[in-house]
């Protein structure tokens, strides 16, 4: 039987990064994965550029159980450590806005940079290979893999989260810490589309694909950023962030003209030319469709000039109060992040290896802390796997 100090089940973003670390120190290190490719999820990323990880990356921008518990790994193995990485593999890279860093080229020269740092340090990377089983002994860990049997010290769990099954997510993580006695804070989609029910979308169906720029709120938690309307409901990065907070049954605020008083808006265009209709008003500073939309919405329609101050206040507040409550979300077929996973209570934040369990570690998307949108889930699987890699 093939030993090794460490092998990872999983060669994402979390996982190459601490087979690169590990190898380093010298550690035999074995990583597989049952995808036929390392870094799926880093190909597809960022529209394929791969926003790889956020200049203002700091553990505010986390939603876990325990918010403290990501500090020490984000501190650690910084953005800034990432990036240092990226410029000597000579990788071009851009701000494209909010500190959310790029490749200029493609999200392949992130996967390349990891493998060839494995390859460099030595570690070896299995593919088109699934673990059938695991099992604890008094040395480490024995594993009975598609192709055989191999044991190792040191195991660690880089499977990642449920989201988009058809690129090999699956809940093989979860299952394993919870065969471990590991508790799991409940999973759900997050950083995905919401969705309205029938009647809401029959009024909204004809604005697909009209985007603004909104302020979009739920409870006490805001984002400013572009929203989209689509066929199922509402989409785009201020709609992702918010989804991470919203649960069924919350309404979700929506500002689409933020900083604008839109009451004085329509006053002061009443003053101007009050012959003109409110939709015409708005369409100076909305899409055509959503001003009209929003409009008939009100039921107000007709000449500024009739208009009573009330019914002014009713549009503003349509405008920039909009309330609404999504039916559901997309789910994991479009989500990008699993909210939740490996309860944090049950690891030590210096190097994510499980309390109960010595030898046995998790990180990654798997572990129950997940960024915001703009970089920062990579930037966690890159901390995270590099703590790790420096303890396994
Ligand atoms: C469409 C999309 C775009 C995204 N864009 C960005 C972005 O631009 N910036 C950002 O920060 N984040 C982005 N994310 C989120 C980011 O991809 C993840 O947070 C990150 O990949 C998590 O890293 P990980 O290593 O924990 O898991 P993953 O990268 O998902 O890696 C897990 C690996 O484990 C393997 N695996 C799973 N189960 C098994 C098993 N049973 N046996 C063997 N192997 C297994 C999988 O095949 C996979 O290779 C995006 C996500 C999606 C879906």
């Amino acid at each position: 039987m093939q030993s090794y100090d460490v092998v990872i089940i999983g060669a994402g973003a979390a996982g190459m990064m601490c087979a690169v670390e590990a190898a380093k120190r010298g550690r035999s290190v074995l990583i597989l994965d049952h995808a036929a490719a390392p870094g799926e999820k880093i190909r597809i990323s960022g529209g394929g550029r791969c926003n790889f990880t956020n200049i203002h990356a700091s553990p505010k921008n986390f939603l876990s159980g325990n918010p403290h518990f990501c500090i020490s790994a984000l501190s650690r193995y910084t953005q800034r450590d990432f990036i240092a990485l990226v410029e000597r593999h000579r990788i071009a890279y851009h701000e494209k806005t909010l500190g959310q860093l790029f490749c200029d080229g493609s999200a392949r020269q992130i996967i390349d940079m990891l493998v060839s740092e494995m390859q460099d340090k030595g570690a070896e990377l299995v593919l088109s290979t699934s673990v059938e089983d695991v099992r604890k002994t008094v040395e480490g860990f024995v594993l009975t893999l598609s192709t055989g049997t191999i044991s190792c010290q040191s195991l660690v769990v880089a499977c990642g989260g449920k989201s988009i099954p058809k690129m090999g997510a699956t809940g093989f993580g979860y299952e394993l810490a919870e065969r471990f006695g590991l508790a799991i804070v409940e999973t759900r989609p997050a950083l995905v589309p919401l969705t309205f029910d029938a009647n809401t979308l029959e009024r909204l169906a004809p604005l697909a694909g009209n985007a603004v720029d909104a302020e979009v709120a739920c409870g006490k938690t805001q984002f400013s950023e572009a929203m989209l309307f689509t066929h199922r409901g509402v989409s785009g990065p201020s709609i992702l962030q918010i989804s991470s907070y919203w649960r069924e049954g919350d309404e979700i605020r929506i500002a689409m003209l933020p900083g604008v008083d839109v009451a004085d808006l329509i006053r002061s265009a009443k003053r101007g030319n009050g012959r003109q209709a409110v939709q015409t008003v708005l369409a100076n500073h909305l899409p055509k469709r959503l001003a009209q939309s929003i409009a008939e919405r009100t039921g107000i329609d007709g000449n500024l000039a009739d208009l009573a101050d009330a019914q002014i206040k009713t549009i503003a507040a349509a405008v920039n109060d909009w309330r609404v409550k999504p039916a559901g979300s997309e789910g994991y077929r479009t989500a990008e992040v699993t909210l939740g996973g490996v309860d944090t209570n049950g690891l030590d934040q210096k190097t994510m290896q499980a309390k109960s369990v010595p030898g046995l570690f998790f990180i990654g998307e798997v572990v129950d802390v997940t960024g915001w949108l703009g970089g920062y889930n990579f930037q966690w699987a890159w901390s995270s796997g590099w703590v790790a890699g420096q303890a396994a």
